[in-house]
């Protein structure tokens, strides 16, 4: 079974995800497992501060490394060596499929989710074994990020998928009934080498439409 760990301000903003379609059934397949953490639970004050004014000044605040430090000391395996500390950083590696591919074959993946104005730098040096951006633009916080990368992980985790060739194709253009449909005043037609029968004639026009 792969177990994600999620350290973050916000577990609630994964309700809904975690529990519906294929992440549930999932788990409840027992392949993948997903633990969401508060990271206040490690706040060390009663105000469960866990972001602090940059050193050097400047706008906002920044998220403290011992609150973080503590979260993935007590998330983290004790027993297995296959495990990774993620951050989410839009500086971080582009995530992708090859890194999907590697993760699915871990037991553990822990996510740290950065908000305000991001973590201190501590953190990405010496907590996490990888710094990860989904893409060239800045979020709100790293849990989208980590629903991302959850989904993508899981999907290649034997048994989630179904049929495992679907698992990781990136399809050619699909069509699927009516055969012919108005849009506006035009009247569309699906390809009719797609209707012949003709299955070399088929995957050769798949072949040009991915
Ligand atoms: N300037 C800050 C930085 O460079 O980290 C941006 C902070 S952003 C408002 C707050 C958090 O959202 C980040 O710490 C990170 O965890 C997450 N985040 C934002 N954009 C992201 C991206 N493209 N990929 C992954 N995580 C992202």
């Amino acid at each position: 079974m792969l177990k994600f760990d999620v350290i973050t301000i916000f577990p609630d903003i994964f309700k809904g995800f975690v529990e519906e379609s294929l992440l549930a059934r999932g788990q409840a397949k027992k392949l993948i497992k997903i633990n969401l953490h508060n990271l206040r639970k490690w706040a060390n004050d009663k105000h469960q501060t866990v972001d602090d004014r940059p050193f050097g000044g400047g706008p906002g605040m920044v998220m403290k490394v011992e609150p973080i430090m503590k979260a993935v000391k007590a998330v983290s395996s004790k027993t297995s060596k296959k495990t990774k500390v993620i951050l989410f950083s839009p500086r971080g590696k582009k995530f992708n499929q090859e890194m999907a591919k590697k993760w699915a074959k871990l037991d553990q993946v822990v996510f740290i989710c950065g908000r305000y104005e991001g973590v201190d730098e501590r953190v990405a040096d010496y907590l996490a074994d990888e710094v990860v951006s989904i893409g060239d633009y800045v979020l709100n916080g790293g849990e989208v990020a980590a629903m991302i990368v959850m989904e993508a992980v899981s999907r290649l985790v034997p048994g989630f998928i179904a049929k495992k060739e679907s698992a990781e194709k990136f399809d050619h253009a699909q069509f699927t009934r009516p055969e012919q449909l108005v849009i506006g005043k035009k009247k569309i037609s699906v390809p009719k080498v797609l209707l012949s029968g003709d299955h070399k004639k088929i995957e050769e026009w798949r072949d040009g439409h991915k």
